[in-house]
């Protein structure tokens, strides 16, 4: 097998949360270029039917949409079961879903605090076990889990608590795993980017230029793009001594 034999995902199936926009479309499509079928799930059902049709087209693999609220168990049951009728398996699981808010720590209703660790957290920990239990009865799986330079830095100007502490949990929860899920053949790793340009982080406005690209060694944020090859890195056998690793990918944003 060549090297970049062990980056292919011919054969395997991706559900990817959150996966219609942003960073999680980029991954899907990565995991799709890189031969995997995919499943995209969000809320929003109807646009991650919409993504799905647009990557099916693009790339000739079979990718569907469904509904998917990670925080009901029903509905993350019901994501792997149309993995498993439209394509016959599941192999990976890519956490991506999340979401975060900016506000001071004083000033942060409850509501707004549990949805961010809701989310964040308590979903993507409801999917993992969800998806794990069906990865016990093929022999195993790949699990890889968005988290962010906010788990270990403190982002400036703005306030995000909840965020960052939600991230923090991520990275422990994938450490966790990792080591009670290896002998079952199941790896758990995460990536953590910086700062990079989607409709949750508006990188661009002229307000966080000081802190969020003039601070960072390289200078800028990133696009999508440049996160989802380590995504397929890590979903693939590529990496299949790797497990509890947390991939930063910052433009060494956090080198100080
Ligand atoms: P976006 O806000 O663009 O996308 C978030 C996606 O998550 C949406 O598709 C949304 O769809 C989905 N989502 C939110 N809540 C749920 C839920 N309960 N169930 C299922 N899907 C849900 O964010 P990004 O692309 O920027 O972020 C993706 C991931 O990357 C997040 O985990 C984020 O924390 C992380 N990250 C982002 C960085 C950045 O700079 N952008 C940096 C570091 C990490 P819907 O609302 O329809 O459900």
């Amino acid at each position: 097998m060549s090297v970049l034999d062990k980056f292919s995902l011919a054969g395997r199936t991706a559900l990817v949360t959150g996966g219609y926009r942003g960073l999680g479309l980029a991954f899907a499509t990565g995991l799709a270029e890189a031969g995997a079928d995919v499943v995209i799930g969000a809320r929003d059902a109807a646009a991650s039917k919409e993504a799905a049709a647009r990557l099916a087209e693009a790339t000739g693999r079979t990718v569907i949409g469904v509904g998917l609220d990670v925080n009901d168990r029903a509905s993350g049951q019901a994501a792997v079961d149309a993995a498993l009728e439209a394509t016959g398996r599941l192999d990976i699981l890519v956490n991506n879903a999340g979401t975060c808010v900016h506000r001071p720590s004083l000033d942060i209703p409850d509501e707004e605090w549990d949805e961010v660790f809701s989310t964040n957290v308590d979903g993507l920990w409801k999917l993992s076990q969800t998806t794990a239990r069906h990865f016990t009865t093929v022999g195993g799986g790949t699990i890889v889990n968005i988290g962010s330079i906010s788990a270990q830095i403190v982002n400036r100007p703005q306030w995000q608590p909840a965020y960052n502490a939600s991230k923090a949990a991520v990275h422990q929860l994938t450490k966790s795993l990792a080591a009670e899920w290896a002998p079952l053949n199941i790896r758990v790793n995460a990536v953590a980017p910086g700062y990079v340009k989607t409709e949750m982080a508006p990188v661009d406005e002229p307000q966080f230029k000081a802190r969020w690209i003039d601070d960072a060694p390289m200078q800028r944020y990133a696009v999508p793009d440049e996160i989802a090859p380590t995504v397929v890195f890590l979903a693939s056998d590529a990496s299949s001594f790797m497990t509890g690793s947390v991939v930063v990918i910052d433009g060494g944003y956090t080198l100080h």
